[in-house]
């Protein structure tokens, strides 16, 4: 299977090549020529392999270039009961008879991106070696919180890579910070952006279509990669976990074969939402997706009017992860639904970069509405959510998850609709514990304590255990202080690889 640019068709690339470049030249994003299908028989049969068996089965679908071994490889490198501390990876918990939460954040960094970015790492140094290139990779990465950490930890200390991570400076939870200037690992770098995760991402966008600096890097035998949601390697390795919940429900015989289901993504970049979208092409039976954002719903208005317009106030949220205006994966979307049309893409995408707004046809527009609902959670409704789900269920969702659970519910009241129906949980309530304590018990039961004392009130009040990796969070030595101005980063760079 070859690749191509959204806005370059002509393009054709093997997987390999588009998961090293990342971005294409010209600045659209890898897709595939066409999206592989999968059988309903397949599908039964993948309720008894383990998460490992699912991934090979649905990463081979796509990484045709890459051969048995080297699939299984960057697999079994990855998925570890170890990292995720269990066999399950991505366990289904069913809340009740019609609503099942897909835990997404068993990997080491707490939130969903491990899935992903523990990965990555493997299927881009295998796609270095498959495409016989020797320079060195420089990974940026533009981060809303729980990105920056998860790439950190994916490539730490992986031969072959250095990477750079750039967080908004007041756009991250206190445990994310923490986790980020503690990082690890002889080859990794951290630096604050003053603005917010827009200005962040712009910034890292920018270095990377400097073709000054380009050639600058390739004098010094660096290359430049994104572990972004842009990259190719990020988003497939999301499509397994949908199939991997599906053929969970099939066994647990909470489903029948064949049966339709609601799939509900707490929405930033569009990514984990398109990598499910991607399923359901493939022939995962889907009845509707529900994307959910917080008050930064520039998506539930693009769902629900055609226009996508990121002219308006930016809000800080309790679910810091979702804080975001540029849905970068949302291009992917949009150009499997115009039928691979990369002249009207990079016509709204123009428009988008200069006018920061664009409107799809109405056939477009239509297309989605057949199968996608939108709204959005503020932070009030989302404490409201935390608070309820705890109180009628026992069970404890962190601020994102419970954005994609008050809109899902705002969803069934309105449309009556019983589908049994998927919720992606995205991080550990104990990631962004502070918030989750004062849902549960009102501010007072905040009052004065630090990180540490937070996470050990959770762990008595939800009955879970604090990830390993959060608790040792206290006793590491803060790494790094930088913080840049936006008009910095490349300096930043520059600094980190001793170049320039
Ligand atoms: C990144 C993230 C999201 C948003 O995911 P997208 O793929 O950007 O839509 C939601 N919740 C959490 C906890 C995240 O880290």
């Amino acid at each position: 299977m070859q690749y191509q640019s959204t806005r370059n068709s002509s393009i054709s690339i093997t997987s390999a090549e588009a998961i090293k470049q990342g971005l294409s030249e010209e600045g659209g994003l890898f897709v595939p020529e066409n999206i592989p299908s999968v059988k309903l028989d397949e599908i039964e049969k993948m309720a008894d392999m383990s998460y490992k068996q699912r991934a090979r089965f649905v990463l081979s679908k796509y990484l045709t270039d890459f051969t048995d071994d080297e699939l299984k490889n960057c697999i079994e490198n990855a998925y570890t009961k170890e990292k995720f501390g269990t066999e399950n990876i991505a366990p289904v918990y069913k809340l009740n008879d019609g609503m099942y939460i897909l835990e997404l954040w068993h990997g080491p960094t707490c939130a969903f991106k491990d899935m992903a970015l523990q990965i990555l790492p493997h299927l881009l140094t295998t796609s270095m070696k498959k495409t016989k290139e020797n320079d060195e990779v420089v990974i940026l990465v533009a981060t809303s919180g729980d990105t920056g950490k998860a790439a950190l930890e994916g490539f730490r200390d992986v031969k072959g890579t250095r990477i750079v991570v750039f967080y908004p400076n007041n756009g991250v939870s206190e445990i994310q910070k923490l986790q980020m200037i503690t990082q690890e690992g002889n080859n990794v770098g951290v630096a604050a952006v003053s603005g917010n995760f827009d200005d962040a991402q712009n910034g890292v966008k920018k270095i990377f279509t400097d073709e000054d600096y380009k050639d600058l890097l390739a004098k010094n035998n660096f290359k430049l990669s994104s572990a972004n949601s842009i990259n190719w390697g990020r988003l497939v390795p999301q499509i397994v976990y949908y199939f991997s919940a599906y053929a969970d429900m099939l066994k647990g015989e909470e489903i029948t074969l064949g049966e339709k289901i609601n799939i509900v993504v707490p929405t930033g970049n569009f990514g984990n939402i398109l990598a499910a979208y991607y399923a359901y092409k493939m022939g995962l039976p889907v009845n509707r997706f529900i994307c959910a954002s917080n008050e930064n719903n520039v998506l539930t208005d693009f769902i629900k009017t055609g226009v996508y317009d990121k002219n308006r106030a930016f809000h800080t949220t309790i679910s810091p992860s979702m804080d975001i205006l540029i849905s970068s994966n949302l291009e992917r979307f949009l150009y499997d639904l115009t039928g691979n049309d990369d002249s009207t893409i990079s016509c709204w995408m123009n428009s988008l970069n200069i006018k920061g707004k664009y409107e799809v046809t109405p056939d477009v527009k239509s297309k989605i509405a057949e199968l996608f609902s939108a709204d959005c959670a503020n932070d009030k409704e989302t404490m409201e959510t935390i608070k309820a789900c705890n109180d009628k269920y026992g069970y404890v969702v962190d601020t994102h998850t419970a954005v994609g659970i008050s809109v899902y519910e705002k969803y069934a009241a309105e449309t009556k609709d019983e589908t049994k129906t998927v919720i992606a949980s995205t991080a550990s309530p104990f990631k962004f514990n502070q918030s989750v304590l004062i849902a549960i018990n009102g501010h007072g039961a905040v009052a004065g304590k630090d990180e540490f004392a937070l996470l050990d009130d959770l762990a008595q009040k939800s009955g879970m255990t604090i990830p390993k990796s959060l608790a040792e969070l206290k006793d590491k030595p803060k790494l790094f202080n930088t913080v840049c101005e936006k008009d910095q980063m490349l300096q930043v760079v520059s600094d980190f690889l001793q170049i320039g």
